[in-house]
C-alpha cells in the first residue's frame, strides 16, 4: 500500500469507502490480528450486517463471559457517532495537516458536516493529540510562561511593564512551556505561576543536567539552587546570553507562544480555559512533528485513537462558553 498522499484528492481516492476505511483502521489498530476492545479475547465471530452497515466489519466476542458485538471503532474516539469513519480520517487528516489548526466551520466544509458535528469531531480528534513520547528534555531547556485569554493576550513585549515581563493575569490563564534545544515542547496549564509550580514542573520534565534557560520572572529565581540556570534579561534588551561558546535565549519557546496565539486569535478566536489543555497539546505536537510528514502525523493520530472516548455530555459540561467558534465573526 502506498500512502504517499501528496494531495487531499489522493487521500480521498485511496479512502473511498467505508469498506476501505475499516479494512485500513484494523490494519493500525490491530496488528496483531482481530482482538475483542471489551476482554482482549483473540477469539471472535464474524457477523453479517444488515441495510447500510452491511459492508462494515462486525464481530461477535467468542469469550462466553463477554460475548460482546464490536467493530474496530468501538472504544476508541471513532465509537458512537453517526459519522461515517470515511469522513472520521478526513478530518484528522485536515487536522494533522494544517499548518496552524483549523475552525469547526472550515472543517464541516471540508468534509462535509454541520459545523456542530465538526466541533465535536475537532475536540475529539483533539484527545488524540496527546505527545505519547514522555521522555525527559535535556540539553539546553527554555522555559518561560504566557497567558492566555483576555484583552492583553498579544500586547507587544515592549508595551508590557518592567519588571513584571508582562505578566497581567486578570482574565488569563497562565500556561508554562518547555522546550528542548532542537527538539520537543511541553506545556503545562496551571493555576499560578509561582515559584513552587514552576519547580514542580520541571523537576517533572527536565533532567538534573540540564541548563535552564529562563527570563528573570522572579519566580525562577530559585531553579540555580538544583539545576544550572542562565537568566535572559529582557528588560536590558538582551535576548541573547553568550556562555564561552553557547547562545542562551528563550526564543524557541516564545516562537511556539506566538503560533499557540496566532492560533488563538487567527483561527479559533476564543479557546475556553476548560479545554485549553488540549489546544495546547493540539500546537506542541504539531512544533514536536514539525519535521514529519503529513502522513507520519496522520499515522501518529490514527494509532492513537484508542482513548476513553468523551461523551457529548461530558465535552460540553455545564460551563456557558463551551461553544465559543458558534461565534462567527
Ligand atoms: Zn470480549
Amino acid at each position: 500500500m502506498d500512502f504517499g498522499f501528496r494531495t487531499i484528492n489522493e487521500f480521498n481516492d485511496y479512502f473511498k469507502d467505508e469498506k476501505t476505511c475499516y479494512t485500513f483502521f484494523e490494519g493500525q489498530r490491530w496488528t496483531d490480528g482481530v482482538t475483542c476492545p471489551h476482554c482482549q479475547s483473540k477469539k471472535y465471530y464474524k457477523v453479517k450486517p444488515r441495510g447500510k452497515f452491511q459492508d462494515i466489519p462486525s464481530y461477535r466476542c467468542a469469550n462466553k463471559n463477554c460475548d460482546l458485538p464490536f467493530t474496530v471503532r468501538t472504544g476508541t474516539i471513532f465509537e458512537g457517532s453517526k459519522v461515517e469513519l470515511r469522513k472520521w480520517l478526513h478530518a484528522c487528516y485536515e487536522i494533522t495537516t494544517s499548518k496552524k489548526g483549523i475552525s469547526s466551520v472550515e472543517l464541516g466544509t471540508r468534509i462535509g458536516v454541520s459545523q456542530k458535528t465538526a466541533w465535536f469531531m475537532n475536540h475529539r480528534i483533539r484527545t488524540m493529540l496527546v505527545d505519547i513520547q514522555s521522555e525527559i528534555l535535556e540539553g539546553i531547556v527554555e522555559v518561560d510562561e504566557t497567558y492566555v485569554g483576555g484583552l492583553n493576550a498579544n500586547r507587544h513585549k515592549n508595551k508590557k511593564k518592567v519588571g513584571t515581563q508582562g505578566r497581567s493575569t486578570v482574565d488569563k490563564t497562565p500556561v508554562v512551556g518547555l522546550v528542548q534545544r532542537g527538539g520537543r515542547v511541553v506545556t503545562f496549564v496551571t493555576k499560578n505561576t509561582d515559584a513552587e509550580t514552576l519547580r514542580q514542573i520541571i523537576d517533572n520534565n527536565v533532567s538534573d543536567s540540564a541548563t535552564i534557560v529562563t527570563d528573570a520572572y522572579r519566580s525562577y529565581s530559585t531553579i540555580g539552587q538544583a539545576y544550572k540556570h542562565v537568566t535572559v534579561k529582557h528588560d536590558d534588551g538582551g535576548y541573547v546570553v553568550k556562555i564561552d561558546n553557547n547562545k542562551f535565549h528563550t526564543q524557541n519557546i516564545e516562537n511556539f507562544w506566538s503560533q499557540l496565539k496566532r492560533g488563538y486569535i487567527g483561527i479559533y478566536h476564543y479557546m475556553s480555559e476548560k479545554h485549553l489543555q488540549k489546544y495546547c497539546n493540539e500546537f506542541a505536537i504539531r512544533y514536536n512533528m514539525r519535521d514529519k510528514s503529513n502522513v507520519a502525523r496522520f499515522f501518529h493520530i490514527v494509532k492513537n485513537s484508542s482513548v476513553p472516548r468523551i461523551k457529548y455530555r461530558i465535552l460540553t459540561g455545564p460551563v456557558i462558553d463551551e461553544m465559543p467558534e458558534f461565534i462567527v465573526k
